[in-house]
């Protein structure tokens, strides 16, 4: 018998009950998966409520390396995640060994990783930042050298705000947002003038020169939706596109077409978690997420080093 959407919306909240289990999804999930969570947020708001939640299971809405770090954050919790398939090409861009032959050419550089990592490099760093900490983390670290991983567009978002700093930059990035070029966002400014440009630090750097603002996902919505500006062009994952229109309906959001993408900002992982999935893995309890006690022990420090900053 097939269910309708409400139906399995339904179910999802009886189990949560139940199972005393909490939703966190992140703000680039299916619309329908935000409408059943508990928390909605950016990786560090969700990491956050991860940390203090008293629920006994978590279901984590987001790729992979996020409900790693609920897992880690929070490691007595069972942490299920709904599509283990669903990854984050960026994280998986940085190697352990790669941290560790960076740090022995540079024994005097603090590692300082986006939380965008695998638990591994996690393991392996220094501290970690998200996208709306990181000049706050970094300015307040002592060293003078800095190895950034694995986004080198969010690192030399940093590098610029803290000149008196010396980065050296793994060279990853985010395949979506990378694809956004200024010249798609120049041109809707020509169409909308009195538009302004919000971007994410993860688009590159022509992109996020040309932009009024650049901020992490929750702070472009903050903008967004607050600025005088009735018309926003949007430079991030269209997901956030849900929110925004819930803060504000009453302007216009503009996500730009990325001419070599063919499309919008669009995260392909983000959205292999799906409302049947989340179901099944309350029904089922699979999809745990399992980590190795030690790493776990090594890669919370760097966390909660951020935690305790932010
Ligand atoms: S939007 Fe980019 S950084 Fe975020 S999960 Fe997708 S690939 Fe990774």
């Amino acid at each position: 018998m097939v269910i309708t959407e409400k139906q399995v919306a339904e179910k999802i909240n009886k189990l949560k009950k139940e199972k005393n289990a909490v939703i966190l999804a992140h703000y680039y999930q299916r619309p329908e998966i935000q409408d059943i969570a508990d928390y909605i947020g950016d990786s560090l708001e969700l990491s956050r409520k991860a940390q203090q939640t008293d629920a006994d299971i978590i279901v984590f809405c987001g790729v992979r390396f996020m409900a790693e770090t609920a897992k880690i954050l929070n490691p007595d919790k069972k942490v299920l995640h709904p599509n283990p398939e669903s990854g984050c090409p960026m994280a998986d861009m940085a190697t352990v060994e790669g941290v560790l032959r960076l740090k022995k050419e540079h024994p005097d550089a603090v590692v300082v990783s986006y939380i965008n990592t695998n638990a591994d490099v996690k393991a392996v760093s220094d501290i970690i930042v998200t996208s709306r900490n990181a000049v706050k983390v970094v300015k307040s670290l002592h060293a003078k050298k800095i190895i950034f991983v694995p986004d080198q567009f969010l690192g030399s978002f940093v590098a610029k705000q803290i000149p008196e700093k010396e980065f050296i930059l793994w060279k990853g990035f985010c395949p979506p947002h990378f694809n956004l070029s200024a010249k798609e966002l120049l041109a809707l400014k020509e169409k909308y003038p009195d538009a302004k440009i919000a971007v994410h630090p993860e688009c590159n750097t022509d992109t996020a020169e040309i932009a009024d603002f650049v901020g992490s996902t929750t702070q472009i919505i903050e903008y967004a939706t607050t600025c005088e500006a009735d018309t926003v062009i949007i430079g991030t994952e269209v997901g956030i596109e849900y929110a925004l229109k819930k803060k504000n309906p009453n302007k216009k959001y503009i996500f730009p077409q990325a001419a070599e993408y063919c499309g919008v900002v669009h995260c392909c992982d983000m959205k292999k978690n799906t409302l049947d999935k989340v179901l099944q893995v309350l029904e089922e309890e699979n999809n745990e997420i399992i980590l190795d006690k030690e790493l776990m022990e090594k890669a919370r420090i760097p966390l909660e080093k951020m935690l305790s900053i932010s």
